[in-house]
């Protein structure tokens, strides 16, 4: 089994206020968006995560344009984002992708999903029922909506192995629904990714109070995150963490 980090982009962001609430509000920051590939033994390839929608190159503001938060979280995203482009750089082909797993569906981290027409989408159902009562249905909603008829939900349990070391985390809080996922490699061991439940450093270790509308939430689902990376020994990969990310290998380069 193999792991490789599929570099989608960016975002210019207030840290405080996006990322990590209680530290840095007021901070301009410009966060990395990623999604993940891997390839089981039993040749299964699963992608956690398809970035942010197309739109986007050439056209910052496209999710949130016309809204509230119109010019607070301008993206940067050109051709070789495109996950089908990381993907042929690596020599796999987009119609090869049997599984996409959705951690939430915020905008950059479900924009690509009608990309891979022939993959099963999982997510979890609260997660697509609270996003189908979106208060704003133009954020998220356009671009999950033509994969819709595909997806399929995850187990409702705390964590569900739906590939032979590859484990889903049911971790809310950012979002109804949310999840994390860990992988087992063989030689780097258990990799952990949280996506935005913790998103930065400041989460994991508690300086920030937590992402998203559930404090009491998320609050439980980083003590979950927490105990499984001290028993499996698990490295983080933190979803928008700007000091990390340059340290990470990238496609076209593998964990194994
Ligand atoms: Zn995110």
């Amino acid at each position: 089994m193999r792991l490789a980090l599929l570099p989608g982009g960016s975002i210019y962001l207030d840290k405080g206020r996006a990322v990590t609430p209680g530290v840095d509000v007021g901070v301009r920051i410009h966060v990395p968006v990623w999604s993940a590939l891997i390839e089981t033994d039993d040749g299964r390839r699963i992608i956690l995560d398809t970035g942010m929608h197309p739109d986007h190159i050439g056209h910052p503001d496209a999710t949130y344009e016309g809204t509230k938060a119109e010019g607070l979280m301008p993206a940067v995203m050109t051709y070789s984002d495109l996950l089908p482009n990381r993907l042929q750089q690596m020599g796999v082909s987009t119609n090869s992708i049997d599984t996409v797993i959705l951690s939430h569906l915020h905008w950059d981290h479900c924009g690509q999903t009608h990309l891979f027409p022939r993959a099963t989408v999982y997510l979890r159902q609260d997660c697509l029922e609270t996003w189908a009562k979106e208060v704003n249905p133009r954020v998220g909603k356009r671009d999950f909506l033509s994969a819709a008829d595909t997806y399929k939900f995850l187990p409702d349990q705390e964590m569900a192995e739906i590939a032979p070391g590859v484990t889903v985390i049911h971790t809310p809080g950012h979002a109804v629904g949310h999840v994390s996922l860990i992988v087992m490699l063989p030689e780097t061991g258990a990799l952990l990714l949280p996506v935005d439940a913790l998103p930065m450093r400041e989460c994991v270790d508690g300086t920030s109070h937590g992402t998203g509308p559930d404090q009491t939430a998320w609050k439980v689902s980083r003590a979950r995150l927490l105990r499984l990376a001290g028993e499996r020994d698990a490295t983080f990969f933190l979803s928008h963490d700007p000091d990390q990310w340059p340290r990470l290998r990238r496609a076209p380069h593998w964990y194994t």
